[in-house]
């Protein structure tokens, strides 16, 4: 009789259970090759080594493209600081550090990044519940069970910041784009600035590593920021040389006076003449100049022959779901030959495009421009950099040579400035300072920046935040004030939300409603460019608007769309309703619910959809708008007797935009949420409320 012996575990077996995890070699085979050709890889060495022992941050400058947001964090992960550890903190034993976080300016990066990463590391996002990567954006969170590399927006790390100003979790932070600097990222390092000149005494005396990394680095200023005489060990500095092909660039002979003639004329001029592969990617101002671009292809490509072969048109914006975005960065699908991204200056240097060949710049792109005089922010389409230009006709080098096409002269080009100007210099520093405070740091000027904005937009904000009840009267961040600085909107929208919940307003439902259309996108309704489609469609629209203005008008427009059992699309379509935007505003909506049920300001979870459409009666209009006002009673403006606008504070003349449902309405007295100035001084989202309102909130009786 032949006994069975128990199965002996295998020499290998025990090996591989005793060896420290190795996730570098466990990926996708298929892309360890490209991963290998990237100019970082041959720095992996280099990397570990400049951040071990006592030398805590690390610059490293390279093109876009070079590897930085994909391989460096991949390269850190094992080394033997990077572990997590039990400590002693106080009286209480704590887990420090064993994550990586690396911020990105904006929301498709993060989440491309993360997937892009997850593939190579070979556990796909999505997959499973487990897994090394995963991302956090405003909205929408995937942290997989065992995360190790989390890809984060700069603001998700600032809301982590004030949960615990330690950054416990982390064993360290990579600050990815700080070239871009934004007023974020400028924040994020004055915080680091501070863990890292502090005692560690936080973090059980486990230092943090910091990982700066930019495309274009102000090297100098950087390395004099983090490199005060009291920091342990000097920051050190790494140059990755970039991988570039020659670029054609030509500029037209003269001044475009029609971007979307000019760039559809273009793009069919490429797709026709020139050899395949190659894919376009086209700059463009914003959500609305692309969707309007996105139209005109697609009509143009339905009337021709159907030899031609067929152009993909991907747009491709910060605003856009995560869904929608992958097809850009996909080769263009079965039936197309050649794919067109249509992209805000978030593909300039935030994330890579493959496939592309051909660019097309229009020069432009919508910043945002705090008019400290008129105390208030707007989005203007503005002249790129010299700068931008070159980072966007870079992108038409990355796999071999291309050709960019600037829609604007050479002469404009020459005239361009070198750089911008860092965000914080040109932005409504509301947040900023509300952040800071939160922090609880009193003195906002005593607080750590590479560049401090003027003290008069600084004062402006204090006084803005305590109209918001954010600062006590002696400038002390109030429960309020820490409760706004947590919210996912800007503090405003933050006020309405708690002024929403309380018993005199009761419309917190409501509210969130219109706070999702607003963050969803530019505007949930397209833009109806003839006279035609605009009878057709006011049949239809009729229905949505409302006398009080664009917020009601949103209100109803979330609530009949939900109420839309069957086929939502075809709702979206009969009254040109954006559907990629209502969708994103529905998740917007689940995740602002989500929240006010957790911090108690709703009572219990809403009924779910569809609900039958309930209109809302004058009197909950009124109510509604009145807590608007907590929010936003700053930007009013009085009907003056010539028929203009005049804003309360400050006095400017206004107008109501045409996108409005108020546009060429008389009101007494209006609330507008934005200001925007292309040819004139315009308000945008308006709404009708009484000048007692206005008083009443103004002297705090609100
Ligand atoms: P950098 O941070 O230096 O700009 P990245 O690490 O972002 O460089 O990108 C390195 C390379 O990885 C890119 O050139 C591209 O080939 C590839 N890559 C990055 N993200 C993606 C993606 N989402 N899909 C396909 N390839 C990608």
């Amino acid at each position: 009789k032949i006994e069975s012996e128990p199965p002996k575990k295998s020499e290998s077996d025990t090996r591989k259970k005793n060896a420290p995890k190795q996730h570098i070699s466990s990926g996708d085979p298929s892309l360890l090759k490209s991963r290998k050709a990237l100019p970082i890889w041959t720095h992996q060495n280099e990397i570990k080594a400049s951040l071990r022992d006592d030398n805590d941050v690390l610059l490293i400058v390279g093109e876009t493209g070079s590897g930085k947001s994909t391989q460096v964090p991949q390269f850190l992960i094992d080394e033997p600081w990077c572990r997590k550890k039990k400590v002693r903190v106080q009286s209480d034993t704590v887990n420090v550090g064993g994550m990586i976080a690396i911020t990105q300016p904006r929301r498709v990066a993060a989440t491309t990044l993360a997937s892009r990463v997850s593939r190579e590391i070979g556990t796909p996002l999505g997959t499973s519940r487990e897994g090394l990567v995963g991302y956090s954006v405003r909205f929408e969170h995937n942290i997989p069970k065992g995360t190790k590399i989390k890809f984060l927006t700069e603001g998700m790390l600032l809301q982590e910041l004030l949960r615990d100003p330690n950054l416990r979790q982390y064993s360290a932070v990579i600050v990815d784009e700080i070239h871009e600097r934004s007023v974020d990222v400028d924040l994020i390092a004055g915080f680091l600035k501070q863990i890292l000149l502090g005692d560690k005494a936080g973090r059980g005396g486990i230092p943090l590593k910091v990982v700066i990394m930019s495309a274009t680095a102000d090297v100098e200023k950087i390395q004099g920021f983090f490199n005060p005489e009291n920091l342990t060990s000097s920051v050190q500095l790494l140059r990755i040389k970039g991988r570039q092909y020659p670029v054609d660039i030509k500029h037209t002979t003269k001044p475009v006076s029609d971007i979307q003639e000019a760039l559809l004329k273009r793009i069919f001029d490429i797709h026709m003449h020139e050899p395949l592969p190659g894919d376009i990617l086209a700059f463009l101002t914003g959500q609305e100049e692309i969707e309007a671009a996105q139209r005109l292809i697609e009509e143009y490509s339905a009337t021709l022959a159907s030899d031609v072969p067929k152009l993909l048109v991907c747009p491709l914006y910060g605003q856009l779901s995560i869904q929608a975005q992958q097809d850009a960065f996909q080769p263009a699908k079965k039936g197309f030959t050649r794919k067109v991204v249509l992209a805000t200056n978030i593909a300039e240097t935030s994330v890579t495009v493959p496939g592309v060949r051909y660019v097309i710049d229009c020069g432009k792109a919508k910043v945002k421009q705090f008019r400290s005089q008129l105390g208030m922010e707007s989005l203007l389409a503005k002249a790129i950099s010299k700068s931008s230009a070159i980072q966007r006709t870079g992108r038409a080098g990355r796999e071999g040579p291309g050709k960019c096409y600037r829609l604007y002269t050479s002469e404009t080009y020459d005239s361009l400035r070198d750089a911008d100007l860092p965000e914080i210099l040109r932005n409504d520093v509301l947040g900023a300072v509300l952040t800071i405070k939160a922090r609880g740091i009193n003195n906002v000027l005593s607080f750590p920046l590479m560049d401090f904005p003027d003290l008069e937009s600084v004062e402006k904000a204090l006084i803005q935040l305590h109209f918001l009840g954010a600062l006590a009267d002696d400038g002390s961040i109030t429960e309020t004030g820490k409760k706004l600085a947590l919210f996912p909107v800007s503090a405003p929208y933050g006020r309405v939300l708690l002024a929403a919940s309380e018993p005199q307003y009761d419309c917190l439902l409501e509210v969130i409603d219109i706070i999702a259309c607003i963050t969803a996108g530019e505007n949930i309704f397209y833009q109806l460019q003839s006279e035609e489609a605009r009878e057709e469609v006011e049949e239809y629209r009729k229905e949505l608007y409302r006398r009080e203005g664009d917020i009601l008008t949103y209100l109803t427009t979330m609530q009949r769309y939900a109420a839309e059992n069957a086929d939502r699309t075809g709702w979206c379509r009969k009254r040109k309703v954006n559907t990629r935007t209502m969708k994103q505003a529905l998740n917007i909506r689940k995740q602002l619910r989500g929240i006010c049920l957790k911090e108690k300001m709703l009572a219990e979870p809403p009924p779910p959809d569809p609900q039958p459409f309930v209109p809302m009666s004058p009197e909950g209009a009124a109510q509604l708008l009145r807590c608007f006002l907590r929010g936003f009673g700053t930007r009013c403006a009085l009907l003056a007797p010539d028929s203009s606008y005049v804003t309360v504070q400050g006095k400017h003349v206004v107008a109501v935009h045409p996108s409005s449902a108020l546009h060429g309405r008389k009101r007494e007295s209006i609330m507008f949420l934005e200001h925007v100035f292309t040819q004139r001084s315009y308000v945008k989202k308006v709404s009708a409320v009484q000048a007692d309102w206005i008083v009443e909130v103004m002297e705090g009786r609100g």
